[in-house]
């Protein structure tokens, strides 16, 4: 007989816009096919170089309320004036599958993921200096200078909410920064809890072992 699937872990990740957060996520899920993210469903424009289900599935207004009253997100926030949010179907479908599961989303859709699935990890993903964090908002020229004034202009109350959050990751050097985040990944999956179950016939022979001779 089959052994029931283990079940994933869901991370939790937020930062202020400009951090680094979708590039530090998409280094994790390429170094770590055990790992996967949940593409959001947005109401924001498309930005030059983004693909419709690659980086967000992009929706109007009218089709994202509609979702709300079919209750299909697991949570959902108003960020900057755009609706975003997490299909919960396709997060518990991956998490019952064993998959571990990220979503990149804001402090607001944090806290309402923390309410419902209490098991999470929460990782909070800083900047090393609020100039840095202008510069790569403007360096990544994707979006208008209103745009990137009003992310500026929210980035500290995103920060005010880091202590709610298991870690905390300084982005200053990006490889130093990912490997942070994929041994947060590591120390989780060597918890107790989840590897007496994964060892469990390894456990039992060892603690067994003694009374053949
Ligand atoms: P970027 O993070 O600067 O690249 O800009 P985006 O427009 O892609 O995202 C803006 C904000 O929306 C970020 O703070 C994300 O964390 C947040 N966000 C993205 N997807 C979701 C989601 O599904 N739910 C919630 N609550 N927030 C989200
Ligand atoms: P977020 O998803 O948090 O808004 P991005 O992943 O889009 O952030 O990163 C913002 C910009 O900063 C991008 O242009 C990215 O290439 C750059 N960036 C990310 N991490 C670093 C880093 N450690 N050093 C320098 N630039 C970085
Ligand atoms: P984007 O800016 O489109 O999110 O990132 C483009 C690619 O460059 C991605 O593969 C991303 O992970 C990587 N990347 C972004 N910023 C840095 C960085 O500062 N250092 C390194 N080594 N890679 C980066």
């Amino acid at each position: 007989m089959s052994q029931p699937v283990e079940k994933g872990t869901l991370y939790v990740i937020s930062a202020p816009s400009g951090a680094g957060k979708t590039s530090l996520v998409g280094e994790m899920i390429r170094a770590d096919h055990r790992l996967g993210v949940s593409v959001s469903h947005t109401t924001r424009p498309m930005r030059q170089g983004e693909q419709d289900g690659i980086n967000y599935h992009f929706v109007s207004r009218e089709q994202f309320e509609a979702m709300i009253l079919r209750d299909e997100f697991l949570e959902h926030a108003d960020v900057f004036g755009n609706y975003y949010g997490t299909s919960q179907v396709w997060v518990e479908q991956m998490l019952a599958r064993g998959r571990d599961v990220i979503l990149e989303i804001d402090w607001q859709g944090a806290a309402q993921v923390r309410r419902l699935l209490p098991d999470c990890v929460g990782i909070f993903i800083v900047p090393p200096s609020a100039a840095v964090l202008r510069a790569r908002l403007t360096g990544r020229g994707t979006d208008s200078p209103e745009v990137v004034e009003r992310r500026l202009s929210e980035a500290a109350e995103e920060c005010r909410h880091a202590l709610e959050f298991d870690y905390l990751v300084v982005n200053d050097d990006f490889g130093e920064a990912l490997s942070e985040l994929l041994s947060i990944v590591t120390t989780q999956r060597l918890r107790m809890d989840r590897q007496e179950k994964r060892h469990a016939r390894l456990l039992s022979e060892l603690m067994d072992s003694g009374r053949q001779e």
